[in-house]
């Protein structure tokens, strides 16, 4: 990690979690934080659960994520939430382009670049998600889409506006299955992203995280590697225990 980059560390609640629930964990996270802590934490509960996990995080570190949004202010659009909506609520972070987006919900390179954008112009942070498919990384394909998602996802960014940009490397194959990138294959990749920004968004700093089946046991050596910034936290982010495990290893 560049000496003057913040950790950040991510729990991705996905679809889970009742408002009693996420009010329940996001109290848990809060009180087991290390008020000392040189690591930035945030949660992305679902959208029905925002406005109560804000509330519970009123005056604490912890940071406030959305799991996607649309890249209109307002208007027709039924059942889409807004960057604008999404600060309204105290979001800090929106996660865009999330690889579940876009098998299960069509989500493009094309879509992920529009809705950067409105997050950035209503002032939040996206992390945009990027990453190969088992069938990608065997045919030796990996740096090429990574390469191909991130030119078409940050086509046309803002160079100022990028420094509040948050790249999540996630392996499809290691999301959610309990298969994780080793730290090489994490860092080889993190490296490429680190090197191919610059001609992308200019040279703003830019965090990138590690993302996919990140627990307590394998954090430290995945962290520890130079570039990895931090990491997007799925399954294990359900948990206050776990999910603070991995916060203290990035720290
Ligand atoms: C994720 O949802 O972004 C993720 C990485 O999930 P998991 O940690 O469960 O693999």
């Amino acid at each position: 990690m560049l000496p003057e980059i913040t950790p950040l560390i991510a729990g991705n609640w996905k679809m889970h979690k009742t408002l009693a629930e996420a009010r329940a964990l996001a109290r848990e996270i809060r009180a087991g934080l290390d008020p000392a802590g040189t690591v930035e934490v945030a949660v992305a509960p679902p959208f029905t659960a925002l406005a109560a996990v804000a509330a519970e995080l009123t005056g604490s570190p912890v940071g406030l994520a959305a799991q996607d949004a649309f890249w209109e202010p307002q208007g027709a659009f039924t059942g889409a939430i807004s960057p604008l909506m999404l600060q309204d609520v105290g979001c800090r972070y929106v996660i865009i382009g999330h690889s579940e987006r876009r098998r299960h919900f069509g989500e493009t390179d094309a879509g992920v670049n529009r809705k950067a954008k409105a997050v950035l112009d209503q002032g939040l942070r996206p992390i945009v998600c990027v990453g190969e498919t088992l069938a990608q990384r065997e045919a030796g394909e990996t740096l090429e889409v990574v390469s191909r998602q991130l030119r078409a996802g940050l086509a046309g960014l803002d160079p100022v506006q990028a420094a509040a940009l948050v790249v999540a490397y996630e392996p499809v194959w290691a999301i959610g299955t309990g298969r994780t990138a080793t730290p090489a294959q994490a860092q080889e990749v993190h490296a490429f992203i680190r090197s191919l920004l610059p001609e992308v968004v200019g040279n703003a700093v830019v965090r990138l995280l590690y993302g996919g089946s990140v627990t307590p046991d394998n954090a430290a050596a995945l962290l520890a590697q130079p570039d990895l910034d931090g990491a997007l936290v799925g399954g294990a982010s359900l948990q206050a225990a776990s999910f603070l495990k991995i916060a203290a290893a990035a720290a």
